[in-house]
């Protein structure tokens, strides 16, 4: 690919609503800023989407050559229910009815979380900073904000002072909302004794004495406002100005609103130069919600364990059909259309393998070679056009016809013609869409493999001899290890627990 016109990243920055040219300020490094979850349940697959979007723009820009920071915090307190200023935390509301801490509730959700990151072949950021491992850097950030001027105490707690900032400042730029129309609608009477405008958010809470997470402070015990996490660690890892902040649709407002407004309100500064956001998931054209009934884990999609699902799906067939659609598209998920990318991954994947074996031809056709480099330049330029995955997926299937036409020799390609469809292929297909084998998904499990099978042979041989007590040693032993044995009509299959 070396001669390949990389061109110019373009990329829809919400701010403006514009596709602009990206520009790092300090290049080749690029700081990103993801919004991470709030650890008090199981991740669902709107959150797997946001992630995945965000992970195909850090293996982008990888891809093209920048050094990325990429910083996705995790949510350990601060969220409180209703995604308001009053009301429970999310995570101790949750360490209350499971009975348990409130680090036992992050640290269980946590792991929970990176165990379905990693199923779906999601990159590990660079930093993933957590709200309670940041509180000093939150409390000074209040501190500044009181200083000039934007933020005031009441009662214990701190509130950011949004009218005053709306005076000089474009509150509202991001979500396109109006101040004026925002106090027409905020029907909010919560915190009214302690705010001077139902507008105004807590940058600091008071906790009440039965709380269970707070945390000393110049203004009493409490505890960090949601909002405010996110641009304390921001700016202390990606610096009071960086290039591309991302999060789902549903952050824009108010928690993407607010972050503007305590960044330019305690440092002087926009924090974020492009904003990113990704759109939702449907099922069957309606919102994904628990209310719903629609809202299936990652789990129940894998074992085809829930009303809605005619069969389970494997984590990359999911991913490959998030994939196929554009980031900023809402996302419809059915039946039909899992089926139909699991057929198109099939066939992605099974050209793969062909395009592994593939020899030179000894009449090669030097057209060809133009062709493969027509391929990947048009696979660049649709990823470079905002991160157009589904376009560049469509060449994928060009090139997955050259390579089987190849393959059954209506088409001859030469060593150079080859050598490049699989530089183009390896790249775009494992590094840049983070596609997978399905066996290298199953945990690189060769090696494994083969110890299991003869397992799984000594148990077959227990049973011929009716040493049914052997046969079920050897079944537990394994599940022990978390292999779990199923008995089927083609003999034995294991997975991994
Ligand atoms: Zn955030």
């Amino acid at each position: 690919m070396s001669n390949l016109q990389k061109g110019p990243l373009y990329l829809t920055n919400t701010l403006t609503r514009k596709k602009e040219e990206f520009i790092p300020l300090r290049p080749p490094h690029v700081g990103l800023y993801v919004c991470g979850p709030t650890v008090y349940s199981d991740v669902h697959l709107g959150n797997v989407r946001t992630f995945t979007t965000f992970d195909l723009l850090y293996r982008w820009l990888m891809h093209l050559g920048y050094k990325v920071r990429y910083v996705r915090n995790i949510t350990d307190v601060g969220h409180l229910v209703g995604d308001v200023d009053e009301g429970e935390d999310k995570i101790a509301k949750r360490a209350r009815l499971e009975q348990l801490e409130p680090m036992e509730i992050v640290q269980k959700y946590t792991n929970g979380f990176h165990d379905v990151m990693r199923l779906f072949n999601v990159l590990s950021p660079s930093i993933e900073p957590t709200a309670t491992g940041h509180l000093i850097e939150q409390i000074e950030m209040v501190k500044r904000i009181i200083e000039s001027g934007y933020g005031y105490e009441a009662n214990g707690s701190v509130y950011f002072d949004v009218p005053k900032y709306a005076q000089k400042h474009a509150y509202g730029e991001l979500s396109g909302r109006k101040i004026d129309e925002l106090i027409t609608n905020t029907r909010d009477t919560e915190g009214m004794d302690e705010k001077r405008s139902p507008l105004d958010f807590a940058i600091w809470k008071r906790a009440e004495a039965q709380h269970l997470m707070k945390w000393p402070s110049p203004w009493g015990e409490g505890f960090p406002g949601w909002h405010l996490e996110c641009s304390a660690m921001s700016t202390k890892y990606l610096g009071q100005t960086f290039d591309i902040h991302g999060g789902g649709m549903d952050l824009k407002f108010p928690h993407h609103e607010c972050e503007i407004a305590q960044s330019v309100a305690a440092d002087g500064h926009a924090p974020v130069r492009y904003w990113m956001h990704g759109n939702m998931l449907t099922v069957n054209g309606r919102k994904m919600a628990k209310s719903e009934g629609n809202g299936f884990t990652p789990e129940e999609l894998l074992t085809g364990n829930h009303k809605l699902l005619e069969k389970g799906y494997s984590a990359m067939t999911v991913r490959f059909f998030m994939l196929q659609c554009h980031y900023a598209s809402t996302l419809d998920f059915s039946n039909a259309a899992m089926q139909a990318s699991e057929k198109g991954l099939e066939r992605l994947m099974a050209a793969m393998g062909t395009l592994e074996k593939l020899r030179p031809a000894t009449n090669a056709d030097p057209g060809q070679d133009e062709a493969v480099r027509g391929l990947a330049q048009r696979c660049h330029t649709a990823m470079n056009d905002d991160l157009n995955s589904p376009v560049m997926i469509a060449e994928l299937f060009e090139a997955v016809r050259l390579i089987n036409s190849a393959n059954d020799g209506k088409v001859a390609l030469g060593a150079t013609a080859i050598e490049e469809l699989r530089s183009l292929m390896n790249a775009m297909v494992f590094d840049v869409l983070g596609l997978r084998t399905e066996a290298a998904a199953a945990g690189d499990d060769t090696a494994l493999d083969g110890l299991v099978q003869e397992f799984i042979r000594m148990r077959a041989e227990a049973k011929a001899r009716k040493d049914f007590a052997a046969s079920d040693r050897v079944r537990d032993q394994l599940a022990a290890l978390g292999i779990v044995l199923k008995d089927t009509k083609e003999g034995t299959t294991w997975q991994r627990a």
